[in-house]
This record gives C-alpha cells, structure tokens and sequence, in this order.
C-alpha cells in the first residue's frame, strides 16, 4: 500500500495513513495512493502502442495488445503501454494552448512543451500534476500513418504545434520575468510585448 497526501502529492518515509501531512503548510491528510485502474476507464477497441513493436524489451512484439484508458475525472486517453495521450487529444490541447492568450498565467491553460528527446512532448494542464490526474506527455509513435508508415498529420496541424510551443514558451518566459526579476537573459524578443 502507497500512502501520500492528496492536497500536495508527498509521501515522506514515516507517512500514517489518517495523519495529518507533515509538508510545511499543507493541511492534507495521509490517504492511499489509489490504484490506477481505479482512476480510468479502459476502452474496448484494442490497439498497438508503436513502442512496444519498436523497442527492444521483455515483452510481447504482437499486435491489439494495447488499449486506450480513459481519465474519469478529465477525459484523456492514454495509452496502457507507454502513457502517451491519445493523437486526438493532444491535437485538442495543442489548439488550446496556441489560441490562449499570450498574457495568461502560465500553466492556468494547457502548455505545450517540446523535451530533449525528439520523440517526445510535454503537455502541462491545469489540475493535472501527475500521470495519476491526467496526459502529461504524448510520444510521436502515436501519430497517424498511413498502411507504409507514412505520417498522416495535416500541415494545419503542424502549424498549430509551432504557434502552441511559441505561446506556451512566452507565457513561461513572463512568469520567470515576474517571479524572478531581474533574469531578463531569459526573455527572448517574442515576449516583450508593449503593454
Ligand atoms: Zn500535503
Ligand atoms: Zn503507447
């Protein structure tokens, strides 16, 4: 059994289950980490997660092994093999991070965020601090292709990839310029907007 407090997501060694949080400021109770199946619905259709016919592993190279799970409390898929959110979805919060207002408080709306792995994307949502309360990344294996392998992403979509990254990188860069004053090394000339 995992304990940790629901409010600020520790878990410290020593943790009571009942007990009051010993976080510094956190009035949270020690509760059961809850299983994640607990936490999605698994949907019907079965499916194959790229990754597990790509990499090398101690698992099964089949095919319809994988399914889609889907989020009780949000509505994201993921995928039960890697974690990835389902193409639909991230294209969703793709465009609502690239018509959020420059201005808004960074992470108050979805954040698009590219890792140092080429086949990797972060995806920041408001109420998801962990992969227990939503997507937080999606892996490009989970792109449409067609029967050779050919992506099939739109060049509209494309485009609202690059607009979500720039808005969600501006929007960060304000916040570290408010939180920080002073770091202005970190703002690039996209963010000095006039007021
Ligand atoms: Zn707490
Ligand atoms: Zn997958």
């Amino acid at each position: 059994m995992y304990l940790h407090c629901k409010k600020c997501l520790s878990s410290q060694t020593g943790d009571v289950l009942g007990q009051p949080c010993r976080t510094p400021g956190c009035d949270g109770i020690i509760e059961e980490v809850p299983a994640f199946s607990t936490l999605v619905d698994r949907l019907p259709e079965p499916m194959t997660c790229g990754r597990r016919m790509l990499d090398f592993g101690p698992w099964e190279h089949a095919e319809g092994l994988d399914y889609w799970e889907k989020f009780k409390s949000n509505g994201n898929r993921v995928c039960s093999f890697c974690g990835s959110l389902h193409p639909d979805d991230l294209f969703e919060l793709v465009r609502t991070a690239a018509n959020a207002p420059l201005e808004a408080e960074y992470h108050s709306v979805p954040e698009i965020e590219p890792s140092d792995k080429s086949y990797k994307i972060y995806v920041h949502q408001p109420g998801v601090r962990n992969a227990h309360e939503g997507g937080i990344k999606f892996y490009t294996h989970h792109l449409p292709r067609d029967e050779e392998g050919k992506l099939q992403v739109p060049q509209e979509r494309n485009d609202e990839y690059a607009a979500a990254v720039k808005a969600s990188k501006a929007r960060f860069e304000r916040y570290l310029a408010k939180t920080f004053p002073g770091s202005q090394r970190h703002s690039s000339p996209e963010t000095q907007r006039p007021n």
